[in-house]
């Protein structure tokens, strides 16, 4: 399961916070001003996920290097082409004659196009930029219990959309049984994910085959999380959007304006409240979330902003 959290209060630029059940690291997506992400939280951070660079989603990107410095771990950076660069501009900006080696080294995966990442290693003091490999996938983070995908979107320059996936898991309510717990829950777990169907399986000394255990066990669908910034509200957006986050449980969706200002979305290649919810309605999300509001509305403006996203996101239209 995971458990998402804005980080920024409604007036400060975007960041949103991922932790995950059983898992020991935290992961950031976009870099925003945030007061509320901790200096504990960012040390605890194990990649993080940059949508592009424009300042709003890229300022705090400075205070994340400030606390991970001395980590002495790998944390891996995804972003748009160009990531790399702009990571290593960033902070070449200081200077890090006091530092080693070993204080922390940045993995950044760079997405060139569709299915195609450059990955390089960067580290400190003099922070020069090492190719290391390529993957060709869209695939760009990965861990035991869950995967995170990326999806180009257009805004006016590449914007990346992320997914996670959490694995599904195999239960068995043994209360429903005959049988006691023991190893072989495993065994039979192991056997059916392998597709190991004639897997012997012992039960208290007495031998079975597994699938004729197997109608005890059950799949859980994975949890799914998508976190969608800044995008033009147009045709080839909205088709990668359905396609790539279709029944995903819960999305945050960049939504910076409202309804009315729909020509300054136009003009400056983002959404508005209105179209963002209907391409959730229609990607059939089960909850999504509005986010990262033009700074120059007030409170009444957020919050018809906010009503305008669900009244879309329930209209039958
Ligand atoms: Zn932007
Ligand atoms: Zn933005």
């Amino acid at each position: 399961m995971f458990k998402s959290e804005i980080k920024s209060k409604t007036y400060e630029d975007i960041s949103i916070l991922i932790k995950i059940d059983n898992h020991p690291y935290n992961y950031i997506c976009d870099c925003g001003d945030a007061s509320d992400l901790t200096v504990k939280e960012i040390q605890n951070t194990n990649a993080i996920f940059i949508s592009h660079t424009h300042i709003d989603h890229f300022v705090n990107f400075d205070t994340i290097l400030r606390h991970q410095i001395g980590i002495q771990r790998r944390v891996v950076i995804c972003g748009p082409k160009g990531i790399a660069e702009h990571v290593q501009l960033k902070i070449k900006g200081y200077t890090w004659n006091l530092i080693n080696e070993d204080a922390i080294t940045y993995e950044i995966r760079e997405i060139l196009s569709e299915n195609n990442i450059l990955v390089y290693e960067i580290k400190p003091p003099y922070w020069e930029l090492k190719k290391i490999t390529k993957i060709q996938d869209n695939i760009i983070f990965k861990e035991k219990s869950f995967v995170v995908s990326a999806v180009i979107l257009d805004h006016k320059i590449p914007s990346i959309a992320y997914k996670f996936v959490e694995n599904d898991t195999v239960k068995i309510d043994i209360s429903t049984t005959d049988f006691t717990g023991g190893k072989w829950i495993a065994a039979l777990k192991e056997a059916f994910l392998t597709n190991a169907a004639h897997q012997e399986i012992i039960i208290r000394d007495k031998s079975y085959i597994a699938k004729e255990l197997f109608h005890m066990l059950h799949v859980q669908k994975g949890d799914s999380l998508g976190i969608i910034m800044d995008h033009a509200a147009n045709e080839p957006n909205h088709t990668k959007i359905k396609e790539h986050f279709y029944q995903c449980n819960k999305v945050y969706i960049e939504s910076f304006y409202k309804n009315e200002d729909k020509e300054q979305a136009e003009l400056n290649y983002h959404s508005y409240a209105s179209i963002s919810a209907q391409i959730m309605k229609l990607s059939e999300v089960v909850e999504a979330i509005p986010v990262h509001f033009s700074r120059r509305y007030k409170e009444d403006d957020v919050t018809t902003l906010i009503q305008e996203f669900e009244t879309a996101l329930v209209s039958n239209e």
